[in-house]
């Protein structure tokens, strides 16, 4: 059982990949029934639905046209387009080093082992506190595009943004704004969340994202891997 934020954010991990038969047949590897965690074996033993043989299969990336075709399909279908967001490499250390940190803590306070109700409560809290600052973020930060709207999510946050007041999208900051990003190579998204001027994203298909964005967004245009609104053209 995994929460459905992580859930989510598996599907659209799993959906960059394709399951390929000798064959030449491709599939999308979460609708062959597949998931995907990193560094998994590269070929699997399936039965091709085109020419019905059980074949070992290559399982690899899709390619950008691809994952294209594939987020138009799910558009199509009415289903969210997921994004997952990218990682910084010190992030990573950062969430999972505070995450094991924070287990050290009851190691350090053995004088409380013999009151066990605040051993206890010390435990809960470090069992909280450890998942809160790191892997929580880790694991739920990505970004769904409905026809409506953006939906940002990041550990606690969750921003719901309407496309239509999608003012433009920039590769610099334009001001205040809250960070939905766990990169430091980020996209400045404007449009008002929780009282400030815009929002920090870092999705990990970012080409594929603005791609998306600019389909669903009537206003804005892309030029240059950014979008402006129409009136700035
Ligand atoms: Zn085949």
């Amino acid at each position: 059982m995994v929460p459905p934020g992580w859930f989510a954010a598996l599907e659209a991990g799993t959906r960059r990949h394709a399951l390929e038969c000798p064959c030449g047949h491709v599939r999308d590897l979460w609708e062959a029934g597949g998931v995907q965690f990193s560094g998994n074996k590269k070929q699997t033993l399936a039965r091709c639905p085109s020419c019905r043989a059980l074949t070992w299969h290559l399982k690899r990336r899709k390619s950008f046209s691809e994952r294209r075709q594939g987020m138009e399909a799910q558009r199509l279908r009415g289903e969210d387009r997921v994004f997952i967001g990218s990682k910084v490499w010190w992030f990573s250390v950062l969430s999972w080093g505070s995450a094991a940190a924070v287990w050290t803590i009851p190691v350090f306070t053995p004088h409380l082992a013999h009151a066990p109700a605040r051993y206890a409560a010390l435990w809960l809290g470090t069992f909280v506190l450890g998942w809160l600052v790191g892997p929580w973020f880790w694991f739920t930060t990505r970004y769904h595009i409905t026809d409506k709207h953006l939906i940002l999510h990041s550990g606690p946050l969750r921003a719901t943004l309407e496309l239509a007041r999608i003012a433009e999208v920039s590769k610099t900051r334009k001001g205040i704004g809250v960070s939905f990003a766990t990169d430091t190579n980020c996209l400045w998204i404007a449009h008002p969340v929780f009282g400030t001027s815009g929002a920090l994203v870092a999705p990990e298909d970012r080409t594929l994202f603005v791609a998306a964005l600019d389909e669903a967004c009537e206003y804005l245009h892309e030029r240059d891997g950014e979008l402006v609104h129409q009136d700035q053209m």
